[in-house]
């Protein structure tokens, strides 16, 4: 009987599970995790929650296998219907400093179980540091502060997070954790200790310190496998590996030859999606604008396209001079990115906008009153 055999079930690997169903695939499905029920990482950090996708039930009425297992190594198919896909996903980095044992990370629903159990238990302004100032340093800072904790949160650079979100939405943003009463340094962790954090020669004491310096592509198994490896695991636009055909590779543990190596969301669900048309030889799928999304301090922020292309930037403010949206045009002056706060409707509209190509006057881009359906109109 055909096969697929999915490693990792995180949001790539469900996705394709759900996917085949879909499509009405008739071979065998297995999802190998140690992880267990396959769960969504972005309410980690927001909430502390854990949400799996789907009950145990749905995969036992499709008829997959749900296997909680680690996969040190497997042989490659060697029949022309098995197939084999690694959705490994991303490690979190570790800090290089002495003491570095004392600082926790949030990647998994364990990471996030034990910190909401310290959070809960603890008194109200527990002392947290928070290493690293990205998007899930910003998020878990802003969560553990609505929970009453004392969060000092540290970055290496003055405005974490711009080469993504636009230079000056970056600033705002990292500005926006004073204002709700987070202490934000810039500096560079030398040690930890089980109370303490030094950061430049200063010592941030801290109850809890948690460190999200980044990730990086899980890649052991596929190194293990003898596939090539090159920030991930490195695919062709069917998400075949280009070491073997029948085996894929899909999600943040993925980078397509010639491109930069997507870890998001979205781009993980639309690698699965491809995946399950190569398996069943369906038509490639269209894919989107990329998009992913942040939440903190009770806040929407989204990015449409890809702010390493933008060489120069359009605000857009509110009344109260706040930014909105920060536009990113490339050298040619075309719309390539986008970034706002609360702005679901526009995050729409920068889709449709890059993907047709079409970059509104900077008037336009400029002024509060051109609403997201409006933008556009009469420009070509
Ligand atoms: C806390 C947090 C918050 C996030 N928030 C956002 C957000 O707001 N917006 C956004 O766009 N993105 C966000 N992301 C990123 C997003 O979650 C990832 O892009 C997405 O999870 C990638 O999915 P994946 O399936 O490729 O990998 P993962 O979700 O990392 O899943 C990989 C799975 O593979 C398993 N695995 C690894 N090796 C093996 C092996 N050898 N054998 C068996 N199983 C194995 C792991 O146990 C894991 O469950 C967040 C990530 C985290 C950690």
């Amino acid at each position: 009987m055909p096969s697929v055999h999915i490693i990792g079930g995180g949001v790539a690997g469900y996705t394709l599970a759900r996917e085949l169903v879909r499509q009405n695939y008739t071979g065998t499905i297995t999802i190998s995790d140690p992880q267990g029920l396959p769960y969504d990482r972005p309410p980690l950090s927001k909430s502390l929650q854990v949400e799996p996708f789907a009950p145990v039930a749905w995969y036992a009425e499709h008829g997959i296998n749900l296997i909680q297992e680690e996969i040190e190594d497997l042989a490659v198919p060697d029949e022309a219907d098995d197939w084999v896909v690694l959705a490994t996903g991303t490690t979190p980095n570790l800090l290089q400093v002495p003491g570095a044992e004392h600082a926790r990370t949030l990647h998994t629903a364990a990471d996030a179980t034990a910190l909401a159990q310290v959070l809960d238990a603890s008194m109200f302004g527990l002392q947290v540091a928070v290493v690293g100032a990205g998007l899930i340093g910003a998020e878990f800072a802003s969560t553990a502060s609505m929970l009453g904790a004392q969060v000092t949160l540290i970055s290496n650079t003055e405005s974490p997070l711009a080469a993504v979100l636009g230079q000056e939405l970056a600033e705002q943003l990292h500005a926006d954790h004073a204002q709700r009463g987070i202490r934000t340094i810039t500096g560079t962790v030398s040690s930890f200790e089980a109370d303490h954090v030094v950061v430049d020669g200063e010592r941030v004491e801290a109850a809890l310190i948690v460190s999200a310096i980044g990730v990086q592509p899980e890649t052991s198994l596929a190194s293990a496998m003898g596939l090539s490896v090159e920030d991930g695991i490195v695919v062709d636009e069917e998400q075949r590996s280009i070491s073997h055909p029948q085996v894929l590779a899909i999600g943040d543990a993925a980078r397509v030859q010639g491109a930069r190596r997507a870890v998001h969301w979205e781009a993980a669900m639309e690698d699965a999606a491809q995946a399950a048309a190569t398996i069943v030889n369906a038509a490639p799928v269209q894919r989107s604008v990329p998009w992913f999304w942040t939440d903190r301090h009770e806040m929407h922020v989204e990015t449409v396209g890809d702010f390493s292309k933008s060489a120069s930037t359009v605000i857009r403010r509110n009344r109260r001079g706040k930014i909105q949206t920060v536009f990113g045009l490339d050298a040619t002056g075309t719309l390539v990115a986008a970034s706002m706060v609360d702005g679901g409707l526009m995050a729409k509209a920068v889709k449709r906008l890059i993907a047709r190509g079409i970059t509104p006057s900077i008037e336009q881009l400029e002024d509060p009153g051109v609403g997201p359906r409006d933008l556009g109109r009469n420009e070509q």
